[in-house]
Order: structure tokens, then C-alpha cells, then sequence
């Protein structure tokens, strides 16, 4: 039991909210080796960061309607992110300083594997029950245990309810 999170893994869950960091701390401890797991970059994200995502796939135009400089704009790009406000991403930190999100792989990482992703977010919320901190996974927006119902794409996502 317990599998042991890199010196990587650790600098890229820096700025992550306590409470979360908790949950992902306990996930490793309930772990064994087989369901290793890696904390991903960009897992905390600068007001930058978050407006350079937003940009792929978009405008100029539609870049300036939500404030976000229009150097960011990379029409050409497949779009990453779906969100209303380039700004309500709960990786770029909050008021409280923290980033409310994490994204997380299995390791070693197989991008097609979703069955590991599925183990690995039966963990993250068996983690999050033991330290009694609501969270939400990326593929069950509804969190009604049918990932990817409604085309929810973000496996690896993990974040605070509120
Ligand atoms: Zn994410």
C-alpha cells in the first residue's frame, strides 16, 4: 500500500488549497503500485497561463470580449477550454491564494487508458470522503458515477465543490 509522489509531483501541487492537497495526499497513501499516479503541469496557473488556453482556438475578436489580450488569440489551434470566463478556471488561484484544482495521470501515462483514469478518480473520491472534503472530477460533472455522459472530456480534472 502506498505509493510515494515524486519531487516533480510535489513542486507542481505548490499553491494547491490545503484541503485538496489533503485528498491527494491521501489517494497516494491509499495506493498501491499499481495505481501510481503524477500531478501534472500546470496544475497551478497564472492569470497568463489561463489566457493563453482560452486563446486556442479563438479569436481576436472573441479574445477582447472577454478581456483577454488578443496576442493571445491562436484562431488556428483546437480549442482546450470551454469555460464562460477565461478567469473561472480553478487552477488559476483564487482570493484565499490557492489553486482549487488539480489535473492527475496515471503513471506511467497512457492518455487512451481511460479505465486507469477511472480507478484513479474511484480513489481521488474514496480519498476525498475520508478527509471530508467535497470535491468534483472532471469526467462526472454531475457526480452521479456515469463518467463522460454528457461528453465530459477532463479526466485527469479534480477540484474543490466550492
Ligand atoms: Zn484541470
Amino acid at each position: 500500500m502506498a505509493i510515494t509522489l515524486g519531487q516533480r509531483s510535489l513542486a507542481r501541487l505548490d499553491g494547491v488549497h490545503p484541503d485538496l492537497l489533503r485528498v491527494v495526499k491521501r489517494a497516494a497513501a491509499m495506493a498501491d503500485a499499481r495505481d501510481d499516479f503524477t500531478v501534472l503541469d500546470g496544475t497551478v496557473r497564472t492569470r497568463e497561463q489561463a489566457w493563453a488556453n482560452w486563446g486556442k482556438g479563438r479569436t481576436a475578436a472573441q479574445c477582447a470580449a472577454k478581456g483577454v489580450p488578443i496576442g493571445y488569440a491562436k484562431p488556428g489551434e483546437a480549442k482546450v477550454t470551454w469555460l464562460a470566463n477565461p478567469l473561472s478556471s480553478k487552477h488559476v488561484p483564487k482570493a484565499d491564494g490557492f489553486s482549487h484544482a488539480v489535473d492527475l495521470a496515471p503513471f506511467p501515462i497512457d492518455w487512451t487508458d481511460l479505465a486507469r483514469f477511472d480507478r484513479l478518480a474511484a480513489l481521488m473520491i474514496a480519498a476525498a470522503k475520508a478527509e471530508k472534503v467535497a470535491i468534483r472530477w472532471g469526467a462526472d460533472w454531475d457526480r452521479d458515477g456515469k463518467p463522460r455522459e454528457r461528453g465530459e472530456t477532463d479526466s485527469p480534472h479534480f477540484e474543490l465543490e466550492s
